[in-house]
């Protein structure tokens, strides 16, 4: 769990027994809910008021962020990495070749990625210090910060002087999967290499919001264990960071685990019923925080949940180094996609569901 709640594994999961549907009625009818009200929605009790929450959801998504879609597109600049989480195949043991973008083949895949209209980056990259340098990361930024509004990190965590490096450097958010809040799991998922520390990544939001960062992305992997606990655990962290990191944004994501080529297998997958009530709850009791769709999910699903609890999707996604120019097919993708529609048709159908596509939502500060 969350190392600063105070409840263990068990006693959450007998609230959540407990729950009954006059409990959800009361946490729907509240405008600040507590972590309480957010177990209350996540309850199985809560099952049977999903069209409530669906309603709920909507009205509070549309209050804060209007008929809007926010686009981004993620760009992968390397795929080395020394860690060994069982569930990647970017893992150190996978015999595949690695590659790591130079600085003009980053510009080409940016070329490929901003036909589309994307003003929105968010870099991503294996774990591999001494690839994957900070000064690396910096001078993508001075190189990329004029052409994006707005650019991201989805990288190994840092310090809090080097965010404060890279924050200089253009980087305006971050995002940092968990993965897992459960502290024995994330010991076997991630045996060695720099991510086996749990608290260092526990912490990485902290540090990112002390050294500036406006966005700060918080998700655990679906899938790894009983959702119901690990959506505690995100709550209650997210509770946490909005009290610490007063001046950034949050920003949730749900990402479910998909099939890797070395056939690992979701203790506990998590199907798309689970996901919504999961996506309705937290836009429940978080509407002011920002919300992503992951690609990993279908072409039907994004387009519904982008009406009642999601306000960020990716678009036209590709998950390899390379992927959208430099080409390299043969190379290993982190993740399957479920969303291979090009960025146009994702607008199109934003667009046919009546929401506004917006490409640009921050002027850059630099
Ligand atoms: S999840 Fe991230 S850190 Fe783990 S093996 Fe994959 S790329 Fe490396």
């Amino acid at each position: 769990m969350f190392p600063l709640l105070k409840y263990s594994k068990e006693e959450i999961a007998k609230y959540y027994q407990r729950v009954t549907s006059d409990d959800v009625a009361r946490s729907l009818q509240k405008t600040n809910g507590n972590f309480f009200d957010l177990l209350n929605l996540l309850s199985p009790a809560a099952v049977f008021h999903l069209d409530a929450m669906r309603q709920k959801a909507t009205v509070l998504r549309r209050q804060y962020y209007g008929k809007t879609v926010s686009v981004f597109a993620p760009l992968y600049v390397s795929n080395s990495c020394i860690n060994s989480c069982r569930y990647c195949d970017f893992n150190i043991h996978h015999k595949s070749e690695r590659k790591t973008l130079t600085i003009e083949e980053i510009e080409r895949e940016c070329d490929a990625i901003q036909q589309h209209g994307i003003d929105s980056l968010l870099i991503v990259a294996g774990e591999n210090p001494k690839v994957v340098t900070l000064e690396y990361l910096c001078e993508i930024a001075h190189v990329l910060k004029t052409r994006f509004s707005c650019l991201s990190l989805e990288v190994a965590p840092q310090s809090q002087e080097a965010y404060e490096k890279l924050f200089e450097a253009g980087y305006e958010s971050l995002i940092c999967f968990q993965e897992t809040y459960d502290q024995e799991l994330y010991q076997y998922l991630h045996p060695a290499g720099p991510k086996s520390v749990y608290e260092y990544r526990l912490w990485t939001q902290l540090r990112a919001g002390k050294a500036g960062f406006r966005t700060l992305g918080v998700a655990f992997l679906l899938g790894l264990t009983d959702w119901r606990s690990e959506a505690a655990s995100l709550g209650a962290h997210a509770f946490y960071l909005l009290k610490e990191c007063y001046q950034s944004k949050l920003q949730f994501a749900f990402p479910r685990i998909t099939p890797v080529s070395d056939g690992f297998q979701p203790a506990a997958p998590v199907d798309e019923a689970v996901l919504e009530q999961m996506m309705l709850s937290f836009r429940i009791i978080f509407p002011q925080c920002g919300m992503t769709v992951s690609t990993r999910e279908n072409p039907e699903f994004r387009d519904r949940i982008v009406l009642s609890a999601a306000d960020n999707m990716s678009a036209g996604s590709r998950v390899t180094p390379g992927g959208y120019a430099v080409c390299a097919e043969e190379d290993v993708a982190q993740f399957t996609l479920n969303d291979s529609r090009a960025p146009e048709a994702v607008y199109q159908a934003i667009q046919a569901h009546g929401q506004e596509v917006v490409y640009k939502n921050w002027d850059s500060r630099i």
